[in-house]
């Protein structure tokens, strides 16, 4: 079986863990229904993408 020669040392195994962060989402605004959507996203409240109906939203009572 093929195994790594070397352990890797706790720098490499830590600057490889840099990246491994989440980050906070952005938001912006529907400009149809002022919801908070994330960008360059359909909004899920009403369902507008660049001003048109991209999807029929259901509504939930
Ligand atoms: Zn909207």
């Amino acid at each position: 079986m093929p195994n790594p020669k070397r352990r890797h040392s706790s720098a490499r195994r830590d600057r490889r863990r840099t990246h491994d962060s989440l980050d906070v989402m952005s938001a912006s605004i529907c400009p149809n229904c002022n919801a908070s959507r994330m960008p360059h996203r359909v909004c899920p409240s009403c369902g507008f993408y660049r001003g048109k109906q991209a999807l029929r939203v259901e509504q939930t009572v």
